[in-house]
């Protein structure tokens, strides 16, 4: 039982951690606390990831379609767990944004998942159409790097609502909105496409 946890716990580093022969107790200890599965997957060298680390992520989604510069990824918050990648897929089906493509892998992928515990990415801000079917999921968090008003001040095509009002006029979700995570790197993957004269 010891050995079993203590395998599951610090894989390859067991020794560094707990030399043989070493009480065992407090490990055990942590293992049985609430949480404790987030050790299961870390590697003792591994550091959580950030905001920017997920998009990150998004922005190399993005990277798949530099016409359309629009990734976006879903996170389980707890486990910092990657569940679902998406990018831009409008030249095969306009409503296809990158935040569509995300939610529509992510409920293929993940059935009867608890979106409440799910955070998104997105290199820009989502659109009313995105940002409602970010509602309708249940998806907590919203984290986004190019602003709408970015995109229109740099010629792409935009509905003049913000995210943020479309989530406030929501009453049955409480999605929080947070804008520019590396906004600076989203910008210029917009800039890059504008200068192409390929914007949408
Ligand atoms: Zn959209």
């Amino acid at each position: 039982m010891v050995h079993i946890s203590l395998r599951v716990l610090v894989g390859n580093s067991r020794k560094s951690l707990l030399p043989d022969g070493q009480c065992s107790a407090s490990v055990n200890r942590r293992w049985n606390k609430p949480g404790a599965i987030l050790f299961k997957s870390m590697k003792k060298t591994q550091q959580p990831m950030n905001p920017d680390d997920y998009m990150r992520l998004a922005i190399a989604m993005a990277q798949k379609v530099p016409r359309f510069p629009f990734g976006a990824v879903i996170v389980q918050r707890e486990t910092g767990e990657v569940l679902a990648k998406g990018y831009n897929r409008s030249s095969r089906n306009p409503t296809v944004h990158g935040e569509i493509d995300v939610i529509n892998r992510c409920a293929a992928a993940h059935v009867n998942i608890d979106w409440t515990a799910l955070d998104l990415y997105t290199t820009a801000e989502p659109c009313p159409m995105c940002q409602s079917a970010i509602a309708w999921s249940g998806i907590a968090t919203v984290y986004f790097g190019t602003s709408i008003p970015f995109l229109q001040q740099h010629g792409w095509r935009q509905i003049d609502i913000r995210a943020e009002e479309v989530a406030r006029r929501t009453p049955f979700r409480q999605t929080t909105v947070i804008g520019g995570i590396l906004e600076a790197e989203c910008n210029a993957l917009f800039e890059a496409a504008q200068r192409r004269g390929e914007q949408a």
